[in-house]
């Protein structure tokens, strides 16, 4: 069992209380570096939410609204609570998603870099007063918190996810009902706790439940004082909750899946495309929404590619994320395994060809969910890793002759989140990009989204930005007020 200062109580919190099960249950917490168990939390569900959503309802301040300095006070709080305590809420990340401990505590600096970006860029929800005077009035802009924020996250990344949100649903006054994924709530938890000892927040700003999905899911959309909901997660939820939420006209943001296409034309720095096509893929062990899923290598360089990936690849280190000099960590569960064993073996039953990485035969999730970086060249569409996100270690390579045919294949899939281009040329790069229908396309880089630029998917990959002036002006809704006489 885990221990920790940021754990004294393994609770949801309502109205500003630790709180558990109201019928008592709990569910394991495990970690995936040896599937035992870290931590029992609380089951909740139906009840526990209705609970938590009152709360917040008695929160939100329409007037006054809590003042911008206030809410300056909460954001710069809390990124300092995140940094102060970064190495321990790595620790607990670590153990309980399993990415390497150094990687876990880069998540908790970019978390709190969407604190500080909001702290600094607050000053955008201030009210304006236009220039001109349209039918004889003074008009005025304010922008009211849209209310109380249903926040739904993933596991892939247990606090950089919540912090997207929640730094922009508190840089708006709006109180929230936060909803964690059940393989990662103790990061949150972790989270809450410095919120709890660290943050002057009214009682109901922040509360937290965690447990069947389903249930939660459900009178998140449905509720008439939850004007919003932010989710990340799957399509296929995310589907899910459009539907549910429709009787409520509820605003939704949305960031689903994806299946990235990486890019690289025979004029591109292949060192420097390989060195980023690692960085970027075995983050999170490959279980990230950004993650190459296609590689695309123009076939001049196709083979001289692939051993400058292979080189690098075998050079990479499984293990437990704890221990020193990991690169790559366990797989979150056993489905996740078998989800990246099937496309690997899809691959060499359909004609590819393995250049690293073993034989899917040769692994067993019993002896650890520990899954080899795997390289497959000779990939086609008809396989399916090009078509559904692998969301694990393995790099199947696709060769293509011309531009037409990269832009037309990279766009061969419903999603539209990321992408990635490696040109030496200006113009192509610019004709490339041009045509690729994704919310984030790296060019010369494998880098994912930042606090400080917009993010989100087109496509079926989702509704609404995170990040930047965009993902700022989410949890607000403008308010024009003429003024005669
Ligand atoms: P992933 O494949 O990343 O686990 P999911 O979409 O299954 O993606 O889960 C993302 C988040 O959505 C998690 O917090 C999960 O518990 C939650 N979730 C799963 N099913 C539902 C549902 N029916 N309603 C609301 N939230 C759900």
């Amino acid at each position: 069992m885990i221990d920790s200062t940021l754990l004294k109580r393994p609770e949801g919190y309502i109205d500003g209380q630790w709180t558990a099960a109201d019928d008592g249950g709990t569910f394991e917490v495990l970690n995936p570096a040896n599937c035992k168990a870290l931590a029992e939390v609380p089951a909740m569900g139906d009840g526990e939410t209705r609970r938590a959503i009152a709360a917040a309802k008695r929160a939100l301040r329409l007037a006054p609204p809590y003042s911008l300095a206030r809410r300056r006070e909460w954001l710069t709080d809390i990124r300092d609570a995140l940094l102060d305590e970064k190495e321990e809420i790595g620790r607990i990340l670590c153990l309980e998603h399993g990415k390497p401990w150094k990687e876990a505590q880069g998540e908790v600096e970019y978390a709190a870099g969407f604190f500080d970006y909001c702290a600094r860029h607050l000053d955008l929800l201030a009210s304006r007063k236009l220039e001109e005077r349209p039918k004889g009035c003074d008009w005025e802009v304010h922008f009211r918190p849209i209310g109380v924020a249903a926040l739904i996250t993933p596991w892939n990344f247990p606090i950089g996810m919540i912090a997207k949100k929640l730094s922009a649903a508190l840089a708006a006054g709006c109180p929230t009902v936060i909803k964690p994924a059940s393989e990662t709530p103790l990061t949150m938890i972790a989270a809450f706790t410095l919120m709890h000892e660290r943050v002057d927040l009214p009682p109901g700003m922040v509360n937290l439940v965690m447990g069947r999905a389903g249930p939660i899911g459900d009178l998140l959309c449905a509720h008439p004082d939850v004007p919003m909901l932010s989710f990340t997660g799957s399509t296929e939820v995310g589907k899910g909750l459009i539907d549910k939420s429709r009787d409520q006209v509820k605003k939704l943001a949305l960031e689903l899946g994806g299946n990235a296409p990486f890019i690289v034309f025979d004029d591109a720095d292949l060192d420097a495309a390989a060195d980023n096509l690692i960085g970027n893929k075995f983050r999170g062990g490959g279980q990230t929404c950004v993650c190459a899923n296609r590689i695309y290598v123009q076939a001049g360089i196709a083979e001289a590619f692939a051993d400058k990936l292979v080189e690098r690849v075998k050079a990479l280190r499984v293990g437990d994320g704890m221990d020193d000099d990991i690169d790559i960590g366990p797989l979150i569960n056993r489905a996740g395994f078998e989800k990246v064993r099937r496309h690997v073996a899809d691959a060499l039953a359909k004609g590819g060809t393995l250049l690293a990485g073993k034989h899917p035969d040769d692994l067993d999730p019993d002896r650890g969910l520990f899954y080899p970086p795997t390289v497959v060249a000779g990939v086609t569409p008809e396989m399916e890793c090009t078509r559904e996100e692998t969301f694990g270690p393995f790099v199947p390579m696709i060769t293509f002759d011309d531009e037409d045919e990269a832009v037309t294949a990279g766009n061969d899939t419903e999603f539209g989140l990321a992408a990635y281009v490696f040109t030496g040329d200006d113009e192509r790069a610019a004709r490339v990009i041009a045509g690729l229908r994704f919310g984030h396309v790296g060019w010369n880089t494998g880098t994912g989204p930042t606090p400080e630029a917009p993010f989100g998917g087109m496509k079926l990959s989702g509704i609404g930005r995170e990040g930047g002036e965009e993902g700022l002006m989410e949890y607000v809704e403008p308010q024009t007020v003429p003024r005669g006489g």
